[in-house]
């Protein structure tokens, strides 16, 4: 079907009776230049950089900003549901994101092309469909940097801005402020997520706006084949006669994957901040950069989400929620796969899975190369606990680690010592960090009122609650009368402790090792390229969105060429400009 020549005609709000896309075109923006390309994203597509600069990049602006069509392409929303922040929200989905189609890269690889801010879609409700420059440079280098980093993601190509302005909630002098329309163009397998299934839910299931109204459960099967054959071709090929055994292996491979995905996050100190069911991709991918953050101090309660008022979305609670989310899948995949089968799937396979993970790969943060050790888990609490105790840098903590020698003599010790406790945080922040929620006497007197009424027990929160808060009250009482000098002796005291525990540990490797330098070499080598000299700091990508919005594209640029290079970053790679400058920036936060 040729599409209608005003874009206006095929955006407007409408029933998609059956089918869970629409055919839409991008509507385009006045004035698109570019902000910033990824090249190795890029040449995914088979697009190499060629030709003068300046028109690179004006004909990049043209096509992704949707103002032009690639040749073949067939622009389409996909419409999807999604559980937001534990409630079923019927019907959300997309209204801000519009697929262009698919591409073969030159390795054979087939990518999903899509302009995120293109304009509105049939879905897009009461909202406009735009994304704004802030928003896009976070998304823009987030993916790239994640990529980078070893994670599974979504990828961005490019990120494109205009002189078309949308205004958002964001206020100074008591005016709206307008900001610049901005479209990131993001590439990757799929953008299929739980919520793509959840559509099919059956009508009186649905709180809001309801999914296809006719043919749902054909549709449903039909995706679930496209899904499984495309994405999971081993698996088609392995159950091809039988779907119940093809659909449960599929839900065992997700269920493993996302538990890897989290166990990745975890390590890096990365939190995702909304995890919907609709932010959950099919092929375990992290997708969707809104209010994300990398931890600076390890905090396991750290939100990143200003709207996530009980926290669902902090830091630890992330593996928990990927599972429960996992749960609602599995809910949207009956009758083609029974509930039984695939709750078993979830209890059998995603904590042992994640703990697996998460344990390996802090193995190599740490460089245990050589042994396998159940106390290594303790090690690794112990030493996130010093971390938290001492507002300790997540990133800079671990990065410093490789240092740490095994035979380390005491008065080099002492050198060592004093780098990690350059990591830490002043007093000031600690009392911050460990500021009671509740008035301690306000807590003692609900405490003893509780003892003789459950009632108000569970109405003051869960145990685990109370006693995270009267831990907090206690810190927080210590610090009081701390001064800048007892907090020195005091981090030397737990950092002691911990890298005696992990000396010890490393001694263990040794018994076991015949030649120690080419251990040593290799512990080093695994470390540095499983713990990550750079990450994208909140207010790293800040000074680049600051810069942007003024017109000038550099930082976003400079920051895209380190996020490149982030991963084991080597000393060549650091001796970089552009590697230097986000070094400069790192110790200027600081200090
Ligand atoms: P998110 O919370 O970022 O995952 O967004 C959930 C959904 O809200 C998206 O899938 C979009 O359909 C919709 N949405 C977000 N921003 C916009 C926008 N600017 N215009 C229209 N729809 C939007
Ligand atoms: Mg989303
Ligand atoms: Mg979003």
């Amino acid at each position: 079907r040729s599409l209608p020549v005003d874009p206006s005609e095929d955006c407007a709000p409408r029933a998609v009776p059956g089918a869970c896309f629409a055919r839409v075109r991008p509507t385009p923006l006045r004035n698109p230049r570019l902000v910033a390309m990824s090249a190795p994203a890029l040449a995914l597509l088979g697009l190499e950089a060629g030709g003068p600069e300046a028109e690179r990049e004006a004909e990049a602006a043209l096509y992704f900003s949707g103002n032009r069509l690639l040749p073949g392409s067939e622009p389409a929303a996909h419409c999807y549901c999604g559980h937001q922040f534990g409630s079923f929200a019927g019907q959300l989905g997309d209204g801000a994101a519009i697929y262009l189609g698919e591409v073969r890269g030159p390795r054979g690889a087939r990518w999903e092309l899509q302009l995120k801010g293109a304009g509105i879609t049939p879905f897009s409700r009461q909202a406009d469909g735009r994304k704004v420059l802030r928003s896009s440079i976070r998304e823009f280098l987030c993916s790239e940097a994640m990529f980078h980093l070893g994670i599974p993601t979504t990828r961005a190509g490019t990120c494109v801005t205009s002189d078309s302005e949308v205004v958002r909630d964001i206020f100074y002098d008591g005016n709206p402020k307008k900001e610049r329309c901005t479209v990131v163009l993001r590439i990757a397998s799929t953008f299929i997520r739980f919520g793509s299934f959840e559509i099919f839910k059956p009508p009186d299931e649905y709180t809001g706006r309801k999914g296809p109204s006719v043919n749902r459960n054909d549709i449903r099967i039909q995706m679930l084949d496209y899904v499984i054959g495309t994405f999971y071709p081993e698996i088609q090929e392995a159950h091809a006669d039988n779907s119940i055994q093809r659909n449960a292996a599929f839900f065992k491979e997700i269920t493993k994957r996302t538990a890897r995905l989290v166990a990745e996050w975890q390590c890096v100190g990365f939190c995702h901040g909304v995890l919907n069911t609709d932010n959950m991709s099919i092929v375990g991918l992290t997708i969707d950069y809104g209010p994300f953050g990398f931890m600076d101090r390890y905090d396991p309660e750290h939100i990143c989400n200003g709207s996530d008022n009980t926290g669902r979305y902090a830091y630890n609670k992330q593996p928990e929620i990927c599972k429960w989310n996992l749960g609602k899948l599995a809910e949207a995949l009956v009758p083609e796969l029974p509930l039984e089968i695939s709750e078993l799937i979830l209890e059998e396979e995603y904590d042992a899975e994640f703990e697996k993970h998460y344990l390996q790969k802090m193995r190599k943060k740490l460089g245990l190369i050589q042994l396998e050790l159940e106390e290594d888990s303790k090690l690794v609490s112990e030493l996130l606990e010093t971390m938290h105790l001492t507002g300790g840098d997540f990133t800079n903590i671990f990065y410093l680690l490789s240092s740490f020698s095994v035979d380390t003599d005491p008065s080099r010790l002492e050198d060592f010592l004093e780098k990690l406790i350059s990591q830490c945080a002043s007093v000031e922040e600690l009392r911050v960090a460990f500021k009671p929620q509740m008035d301690p006497r306000q807590l003692s007197m609900m405490l003893m009122l509780a003892q003789s009424n459950p009632q108000l027990f569970a109405l003051i929160g869960t145990k685990a609650n109370i006693n995270k808060e009267l831990e907090r009250i206690e810190q927080f009482s210590k610090l009081q009368q701390l001064t800048a000098a007892d907090l020195l002796s005091r981090n030397k005291r737990h950092w002691t402790e911990w890298l005696e525990k992990y000396r010890v540990r490393l001694h263990k490797e040794l018994e076991s090792i015949s030649d120690v330098d080419a251990w040593n070499t290799e512990r080093v080598k695994v470390m540095n390229s499983n713990n990550p000299k750079y990450i994208l700091r909140n207010y790293i990508a800040q000074n680049a969105i600051e810069a942007a919005e003024n017109g000038d594209f550099s930082e976003v640029r400079l920051l895209l060429n380190s996020c490149v290079g982030l991963h084991g970053c080597t000393k060549e790679e650091e001796a970089s400009a552009t590697a230097a400058a986000c070094a400069q920036a790192t110790r200027s936060r600081l200090s």
